[in-house]
């Protein structure tokens, strides 16, 4: 663990007292957003030391070129990436005099706090500036999910020894950089600086992509709580606007400034429209004022946790690592765009290009689908079935055909944007999650009519691609699937990958089996899916060939399947005997040294085992699971999650409990010794269901039935959690004595739990 800086609290993250080492962690940690945009917690008041900005709009991206060190064909043009937008939060602050730096102040009680009940960010401490004047500072700003294109700022200092004057400079700097930027381009263009009374805002576009943002500002400004009304002196840059404020003071007088903020970009208004819709954004915030603000705010919060909350009993760490999970969640998506998706690192940082990966539909979807209106798990299924033109463009490239669709690993708009050659082309069970999305929707919401509308046409093409993907090996009787990197990316190029073969068996069969469904039961639908996609009788014979004869590694004397050929000529080495010095090899080993270990990234086998636990026995999974797990360094964030699960499902309740730890509070505690670059917000989906899928053991298969296996680590007191199954809201809750189910809707909802059938009338608690 590096860091454990982070005070226990059920509902907040707290930070208590200043070190300047942990300012970039704080900023990803601290992070805020509403779904469609976000930024790290920055100071507002100026900070010369080392930090990290980042303020982001969804959607909002630009092609980067791409650079490597040897072009190889097929590779992407370019990396999308979401980009640093204009800064709207800043305040420069000047006190009699003397420019007020954090850095450079002598700090004291220094409290920062993520209120996560009620979606703020605050931050209180005393400083002393070089010339001795005294203030206390403290500071609130949320970014609104009623109104998403809204920010606020209160922010207050009290003169603690000093009469004078502060000066306030609140400023809109367009002048941003991002920090991963290939060619270190600027990558916007300033079109205007509009001046206002008090407002303003600049109109900047995106180089390449042109996407067009107007970024205003209104400030209010307070002494002791009265409103007043100061002159405005305004300084306009090539890339800034600031407006500064002179306020005087008397020795223990409170000042404060308001600053509302606005995003508006030509994803939503025409270009013409942009300054207006933004400027008006603001004045109607600061209209409706703080107050009224944070009000809706707390309502909207409230709203959210009503279907997502997870509440856990006797261990506050546990309960503060779901609830950050389940938060940053939300603040990266809430479903209402069908156009926006889940970076793994949300609006928390740069890394992976704020773009949409495997992590959506292998993690996310079933967070989504269970904690908000199954429209938004649609929503993010569309997502992909909008982008079908493109993943078989992007399979024509790499040299398949007849309709063979290739997903992107990663991507903005349907276009692949990653280069590294065993990732990009290599590493295709990605295509395999796009259909288990589709598997796990239909059978958690029995809204069948998804696949002959939209679903089958994604699944034909993916079944194309596998068709074409497996050769026929004559020495194994079998087909094989060569050349690929599966989930553990500490691998390469690797033959015959368990978890890539066994999904690409299982969409073909999948696929098949649904063509079928269509045809007897929608056959309207079918006959236009069927000739959209030209596909005949014939052609699904011959996948089925390639799925009835798949080859699987697998060893007789230990009964296990190999993750790929060959993998039992590696010295098998348990992690526990690698020195923590080494640790993560990620950081410490070079990279030959990692790909000829025996080291598991994150689950691969076991990630199989995870999708299709139905099709395995426990002791199947017992066996495997004793096998890689001790092998696996976990550093990936998607790995503890898979295996926090499987381990519950075994009975393994201790080490489920651990893996649990380490995904809960990944980012908190910065096991992977890397949150400064931002939260890792995908795997947070991972939690969730480790808890609710691991401890809860929550399963819907293919029959649509709910069952339930509920187990509780011996940590904890009780835990509960809420589900929406199909517009039913039930909850579910868990002690070491008991276990007990409340029925919101006005259904009967019938459950499996424990293998029992039990029926759970409308508005009743069961207890089971
Ligand atoms: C993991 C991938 C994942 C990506 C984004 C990588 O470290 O190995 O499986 O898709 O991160 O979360």
């Amino acid at each position: 663990m590096n860091k454990n800086y982070i005070i226990p609290s059920e509902w907040s993250i707290i930070e208590d007292g200043f070190d300047a080492d942990n300012v970039e962690a704080s900023e990803s940690l601290f992070s805020i957003g509403n779904g469609a945009l976000g930024q790290r917690a920055n100071f507002e008041e100026d900070y010369s030391g080392k930090t990290f900005q980042g303020s982001y709009i969804g959607g909002i991206y630009y092609p980067d070129k791409t650079r490597v060190g040897w072009w190889k064909n097929g590779y992407p043009e370019y990396f999308a990436k979401v980009l640093n937008a204009p800064n709207w939060i800043g305040i420069h602050i000047t006190i009699n005099g003397v420019k007020f730096d954090l850095h450079t102040c002598k700090i004291s009680n220094f409290k920062r706090e993520l209120n996560m009940k009620e979606g703020w960010l605050g931050r209180s401490f005393n400083a002393e500036l070089p010339n001795g004047n005294q203030i206390k500072v403290s500071a609130k700003r949320f970014i609104s999910i009623e109104f998403n294109e809204i920010g606020v700022i209160e922010y207050n200092i009290k003169a603690v020894n000093f009469s004078g004057e502060i000066i306030f400079a609140p400023y809109i700097d367009a002048g941003i950089v991002n920090e991963d930027a290939n060619y270190d381009e600027f990558f916007w263009e300033i079109l205007e600086v509009v001046e206002g009374e008090n407002s303003g805002c600049i109109h900047s576009k995106t180089l390449k992509t042109e996407f067009h943002v107007s970024t205003a500002m209104q400030i209010d400004l307070a002494l002791n709580n009265e409103k007043i009304s100061v002159p405005q002196k305004t300084t306009i840059e090539e890339k800034k606007l600031t407006y500064s404020y002179k306020v005087n003071v008397n020795e223990g007088d409170l000042a404060t400034i308001y600053k509302f903020g606005s995003y508006t970009s030509s994803l939503n208004y025409k270009i013409e429209d942009l300054n207006s819709a933004a400027l008006s954004n603001v004045q109607n915030a600061e209209e409706l004022g703080f107050e009224k603000l944070l009000e809706s705010q707390i309502k909207s919060w409230a709203d959210v946790w009503k279907t997502a909350d997870i509440i856990i009993e006797g261990d506050v760490k546990a309960q503060q690592g779901i609830r950050f999970n389940i938060f940053q969640l939300n603040q990266t998506y809430l479903g209402t765009d069908a156009r926006l998706n889940i970076g793994p690192k949300g609006f928390t940082g740069e890394k992976y290009g704020g773009s949409t990966y495997w992590d959506t539909e292998a993690y996310c979807i079933p967070f989504y689908m269970a904690t908000k209106d199954q429209n938004v798990a649609k929503n993010l299924l569309l997502y992909r079935y909008n982008h079908l033109e493109k993943a078989i463009e992007n399979a024509e490239k790499l040299g398949f055909k007849n309709g063979a669709a290739l997903y992107p690993m990663v991507t903005m708009n349907g276009e692949e944007c990653h280069n590294e050659w065993e990732i990009t082309f290599e590493e295709i069970h990605r295509n395999g999650a796009m259909v288990y999305g589709i598997y796990n929707y239909v059978n958690y919401t029995q809204d069948f009519e998804y696949i002959p509308q939209y679903g089958l046409e994604v699944m034909i093409a993916i079944a194309r691609f596998w068709h074409q993907r497996a050769n026929f090996s004559e020495a194994k009787n079998k087909y094989v699937i060569l050349g690929v990197t599966g989930p553990n990316e500490y691998e390469n190029n690797v033959n015959n990958n368990f978890y890539t073969n066994y999904l690409a068996k299982w969409c073909i069969d999948y696929t098949v089996e649904c063509l079928n469904k269509v045809r007897d039961n929608y056959s309207s639908d079918f006959e236009r899916v069927v000739s959209k996609a030209n596909l005949t009788a014939q052609e699904t014979s011959e996948w089925l060939k390639v799925a009835d004869n798949m080859y699987f590694p697998f060893d007789e004397e230990k009964q296990i399947y190999l993750q790929q050929d060959g993998f039992l000529d590696k010295e098998i080495i348990p992690v526990t005997d690698l020195p923590n010095s080494e640790r993560p090899i990620n950081q410490k080993w070079s990279w030959d040294r990692i790909l000829r270990s025996c080291h598991i990234k994150q689950a691969d086998v076991l990630q199989g085992m995870f999708f299709f636990e139905d099709k395995f026995s426990k002791e199947e999974i017992e066996k495997h699971f004793d096998f890689y797990e001790p092998i696996t360094v976990h550093e990936s964030s998607l790995s503890p999650c898979v295996h926090s699960i499987l381990a519950a499902s075994i009975d393994r309740m201790p080490k489920a409990y651990e893996q649990y730890l380490r995904t809960a509070r990944l980012d908190l505690d910065d096991y992977n010794h890397e949150v400064h670059e931002g939260c890792h917000i995908t795997s947070m989906a991972g939690t969730w269901m480790s808890v609710v899928q691991g401890f809860g053991g929550m399963r819907v298969w293919e029959d649509g039935v709910l069952t339930f296996n509920p187990q509780i680590p011996a940590e904890w007191k009780s835990y509960s959690f809420t589900i929406n199954f199909r517009g039913n809201i039930i909850k579910v809750y868990k002690s070491q004595t008991e276990c007990k189910f409340f029925n919101e809707s006005d259904n009967v909802v019938k459950m499996l739990v424990d293998n029992k059938e039990v029926l759970i009338p409308s508005n009743q608690l069961v207890t089971v």
